[in-house]
This record gives structure tokens, sequence and C-alpha cells, in this order.
């Protein structure tokens, strides 16, 4: 392992898509001295599983398509959702000239991304905490980083800092952004046995209650994911982090309940996660830019979060290696980029709530409804 107190061109604080992604556009554009700095070592769960057809396109330009293959994750063929409507609609990608798309173990998927980062020649150190940021030197050129790891305290020096450490935006925050939210979700999950083969479970199935809406993905290794999405009040006052609770609002799904019917669940409680919807004010600064969650995150519904952390890396890089080269202004357009990119979400967004009138009294259909802007 490198010494870390000689210091790096860019460092990436977050191993995640976002991170990995980023480190490895930024070495095809031939920056050498690259290092991510990761809090966890890639062994404990992680939620995101599903991600679309065009995904393709990026783990193409990263150079990662045919090892990504190899991996054999479960193929998604599309999704069919009573949403709106009792009856089941589909919406399959039998068309789509770039094939399926897939449904992702995510913990293999991550670790992927960091090996294929370091057989790119990037320094990836796991188990390492990003803790604080400071400017570093006198003329203000680089930044001066603190982590720690078995709680001793590592100092880096870099050119320039990526913040990629998800939806907590540990960096952007400690250099003044402020995020500004449209949605605060949270979801609770299960996993199923599943080892039904037949296609409609390769299919992602949506479906809308009264008080949220469910969701369930087939994934590798014979799992079924089931989540719930709902206001935190709501998971509250249901107890949907208690199994029992959680299992009886599930039975009570017209199209879920009968796939998952007689299967083992097979954990103590659901594991519950917040699903945010924000973008922060300020998305890069002198010497440092966010991608990914870390910039601005995505409702769930949209299955777009990873595909976004991989598209976000790829063009911070291009950005970096501009700033890198003295254009400064560069940073500018990448949060012209990330904002508009965001508003686009946030019509789709719309949308596709605006689509479910079957509870025009319902606190969690009249709340998306109304609120439709930062
Ligand atoms: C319930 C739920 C369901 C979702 N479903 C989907 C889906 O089906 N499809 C989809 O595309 N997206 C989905 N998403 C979104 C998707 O998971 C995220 O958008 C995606 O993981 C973002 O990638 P990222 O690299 O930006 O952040 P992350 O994946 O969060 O990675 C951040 C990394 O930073 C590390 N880190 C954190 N703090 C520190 C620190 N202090 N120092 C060092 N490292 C640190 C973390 O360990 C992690 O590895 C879902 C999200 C939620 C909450």
């Amino acid at each position: 392992m490198r010494d870390l107190s000689i210091g790096f061109e860019v460092v990436v604080l977050g191993g995640g898509p976002a991170g990995c992604a980023t480190a490895m556009a930024l070495a095809q554009h031939g920056i050498r001295d690259i290092l991510i700095v990761e809090s966890g070592d890639y062994t404990s769960a992680r939620v995101g599983e599903s991600i679309p057809p065009d995904t393709r396109l990026l783990l193409n330009e990263l150079g990662i398509w045919e090892e990504f293959l190899q991996q054999a994750h479960e193929p998604c063929l599309g999704s069919c959702s009573s949403w709106g409507d009792d009856v089941l609609g589909y919406n399959d990608f039998l068309f789509n000239p770039l094939g399926h798309g897939w449904h992702l173990d995510r913990i293999r998927f991550d670790q992927f991304l960091a090996k294929m980062a370091a057989r790119k020649g990037i320094t990836v150190c796991t188990n390492t905490r990003f803790v604080r940021c400071e400017p570093q030197g006198s003329d203000g050129h680089g930044l001066s980083l603190q982590s720690k790891s078995d709680e001793k305290v590592k100092e880096i020096s870099a050119r320039f800092v990526v913040d990629a450490m998800g939806m907590h935006s540990g960096l952007a925050r400690q250099m003044g952004a402020r995020k500004r939210f449209l949605d605060r979700l949270i979801c609770a999950y299960g996993f199923f046995d599943y080892s039904a083969t037949h296609d409609f479970s390769r299919l992602t199935i949506l479906e809308s209650s009264e008080y949220g809406w469910w969701y369930a993905a087939r994934l590798p290794n014979n799992k079924l994911a089931v989540a719930i999405a709902s206001d935190p009040e709501t998971v509250r006052q249901r107890a949907l982090c208690n199994a029992r609770d959680w299992l009886c609002e599930l039975k009570e799904t017209r199209h879920i309940a009968p796939i998952v019917a007689g299967r083992e669940f097979n954990l103590e409680r659901p594991l519950t996660y917040p699903a945010l919807s924000f973008i922060l004010d300020k998305i890069s600064g002198d010497n440092w830019l966010a991608v990914g969650d870390a910039a601005s995150s995505y409702d769930p519904i949209s299955s777009q979060g990873i595909y976004k952390a991989l598209f976000d890396g790829l063009s911070a890089a291009k950005i970096i290696v501009q700033y890198l080269a003295g254009e400064a202004n560069s940073l500018d357009a990448y949060q012209i980029d990330i904002l508009s990119r965001f508003n686009h979400y946030l019509e789709n967004r719309n949308f596709f709530y605006a689509m479910e009138k079957r509870w025009p009294n319902s606190l969690f259909w009249t709340r998306r409804q109304e609120r439709t802007h930062l």
C-alpha cells in the first residue's frame, strides 16, 4: 500500500458506484495519482438493485462491460405495475435495442467496481473513514483531509477532492453546502427465498397502496427483495420495521402477496433505509465537487440512482481534468448539468405520482401530488 501522507492528484471519498466511476474515468483521462477512501469493506448490506438497460453504455464507456457480464447478475426483463389501476400493466424491455436491465447483488456489484478501479492502478483504501477537510497551504491550492482507520488518524493531501460518500454528503456539507429536500421517504425491506425460474419473476413488480408503494424484485442467489416506501410517520405508526406487522401489511397487497405466499421470510426484522429526494445548493467549489447521491438523490421509484451515480462519475471526471488544466469555470458547467438533470427527474417523478388517483384523501398521495418542486 502506498504511503498516504504523500499527496495525491485526486482523492475520491466514498467507493460506491459514483466514487469508483469517477476514479476509473479519471484514470482513463490519464490522471495517475488517484486514491479512493472507503469507510466500509464491501461486506455489509447495501440497497438499490435494479439498473436499466442503458447502464450498459456507461459500463462500456468505463471499459468494464465484459467483466460485468461475467459477474452473472440477475437479468431484469422490465417491470409490471398496479399503479393508478388494480390491473397490472406491463412495460418490458423486449424491444429495447440495448437488451434487458439487471437486478444486482449490490454487495458483489460494489466489490466488483472497487476491484476494477484497483486494476486500473487506483489506490483503494478500505475501512478508512473521511473525517475532516481543511484548505491546504497558504496559497490555497489543494485540500488537506483527515481520515480515520482503526481509530488512527491519517492526513492525506490532494489537489482535488471528490465527495462520493452517498446521501450524507460529508465533504460538501463541511464546505457549506445545504440540502434542498423535496421528499423524505423511508423504505422497509424484507427478503424471501425464491427459487422459481419462470420469466414473470424476472420483472420488477410495483404496486401502490393507500399509504405508499410496494416493490418486489428477484435478486441473484434465489432471493426476492420486497420493500415498501412510505412516510416516516406511517412506518412508525404501522410498525413496519417489525416483521409481523410488515408481513401483515404485505398480505393486504393484491399482486405481490400471492408471489411471496408460502416463501420463507429470511430476516428477523425488515431493514429500513431513508430514501431522500434532494439536491445540494452548492455542488462544487474550489478544488472539490460532489457526485452521485452526495450531489443529488432521486426517489427510488425512478430506479435511476446507480445509473446516475455512474453517469455523474463519467461527467465529473471530464470536468476535473479541465479544472486541473486551469479552466476554473468548468465547475459551473458541472453544477448546471446536475441541476438540469435533477429538473428532468422531477418532471418524471411528478408525472408518475400524479397517475395514482384512487385515494384522494390519502396523505401519502396528496403530499406527493402537491409538493412537486423544491
Ligand atoms: C431503499 C432504496 C432503494 C433503492 N433502489 C434503487 C434501485 O432499484 N435502482 C437504483 O439504481 N438505485 C436505487 N437506489 C439508489 C441507489 O442505491 C443510490 O443512488 C446509489 O447507491 C448511489 O451511489 P453513490 O455511489 O452515489 O452512493 P453510495 O452507494 O451510497 O456509496 C457511498 C459510499 O461512500 C462510503 N462512505 C460513506 N461515508 C463515508 C466516509 N465518511 N468516509 C469514506 N467513505 C464513506 C459508503 O460506505 C459507500 O460505499 C435506492 C436507494 C434506496 C435508499
